[in-house]
């Protein structure tokens, strides 16, 4: 056989068996691309697990009409346009994928407007190369991105697809880690009309505990730590539950590096060595932690979906992170609360 270019809507699809395993990863990028958007109210709607209906509402920036079809090509983004820019991206998307790749498998519509548009635009794609005209559209400041019939397309995705109920729990999950990163906006979600949780803008702590104890249960919030801690441009903010509280699962583990959730295993090790003398073998600890640095020091082009990161001096970051959490579990000891005390 030859060589041949693949047409642009299979290349689509095969992206976006890398970043739209379910629907629960469309939601992480609506929903991210409505945070870069810069909106204080998110709400999405989920009909049939996501199967049916997955629809984001902000109140952000929305899209220039002359962009519109922009947003649904590949490699297009508003976010960097230099490789300097993309060292030191701060914004959840950079790679201009996430649209297409998810346009290419659904039917999707955006509706949107600006806030110098007098009027909303909107367009339409069916899940092949066909993307209607820009139309005007009624809609207030800021975007409404529906995703109907996932899958429909792409039969072999679709059977990877769970019960509604399963969908659903990954959907909620996902939602939790992305409010769990922005106290500042509010969010809300229904599932079949149904209203599954609002959780209103939290700024101060008594309204953040709210929030942790909204998303996380009452028990968490009171036993738990707070810490803020900075030093040499690394920030630790955040909350670790007592070692009472540990859990039989690392079921409750929340970590952030610039506002983005990820899983890393030189971050697992410094906390579970952090946590080792407190906590009986086999049990693990609940944490919600932010760490912040600039982010020339680190690399979030690691992967599509960005769930890893990589760091320019892991040890550095390692070592802080286990002196901090250190200092602070060291302090609850009843030992060491004597020592204060004398
Ligand atoms: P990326 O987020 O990597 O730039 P996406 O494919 O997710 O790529 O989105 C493409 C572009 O569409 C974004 O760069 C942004 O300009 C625009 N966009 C997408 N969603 C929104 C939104 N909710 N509000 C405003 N602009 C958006
Ligand atoms: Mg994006």
């Amino acid at each position: 056989m030859r060589i041949q270019a693949l047409p642009p809507q299979l290349i689509n699809q095969i992206a976006a068996g890398e970043v739209v395993e379910r629907p629960a990863s469309v939601i992480k990028e609506l929903v991210e691309n409505s945070l870069d958007a810069g909106s204080s109210r998110i709400e999405v709607d989920i009909e049939q697990g996501g199967a049916k209906l997955i629809r984001v509402r902000d109140n952000g920036a929305g899209i220039h009409s002359d962009d519109l079809a922009l947003a649904l090509s590949r490699h297009a983004t508003s976010k960097i346009a230099s490789l300097a820019e993309l060292e030191r991206v701060s914004s959840m998307g950079f790679r201009g994928e996430a649209l297409p790749s998810i346009a290419s498998v659904s039917r999707l519509t955006i509706a949107t407007r600006t806030e110098g548009q007098s009027t909303g635009w909107s367009i339409t794609g069916d899940g092949g190369d066909q993307v209607t005209a820009p139309e005007p559209s009624a809609h207030p400041q800021g975007t409404t991105i529906e995703v109907r019939d996932l899958f429909y397309n792409t039969p072999a995705r679709r059977k990877f697809m769970r019960a509604e109920k399963t969908e659903f729990s990954h959907i909620e999950t996902q939602l939790k880690r992305l409010a769990l990163s922005r106290f500042d906006v509010s969010f809300t979600l229904t599932h079949n009309r149904k209203e599954v949780f609002t959780l209103p803008l939290a700024e101060q702590p008594l309204e953040q505990e709210r929030r942790l104890s909204g998303l996380l249960g009452s028990s968490f919030v009171e036993q738990v730590l707070h810490l803020d801690r900075e030093q040499a441009g690394l920030s630790l903010r955040g909350w670790i539950a007592k070692p009472v509280f540990s859990r039989s699962q690392a079921d409750m583990q929340y970590f952030y590096v610039n506002g983005r959730m990820i899983r890393d295993k030189l971050v697992s090790h410094a906390v579970r060595q952090a946590f080792q003398d407190v906590l009986f073998h086999g049990r693990h600890p609940a944490f919600v932690l932010y760490l912040d640095l600039d982010p020339m020091q680190v690399d979030v082009n690691v992967h599509p979906a960005k769930h890893e990161v990589r760091f320019r001096d892991s040890r550095m970051v390692h070592g802080f992170i286990y002196r901090t959490l250190h200092h602070v579990l060291a302090e609850t000891r009843p030992g060491q609360e004597v020592d204060r005390n004398t």
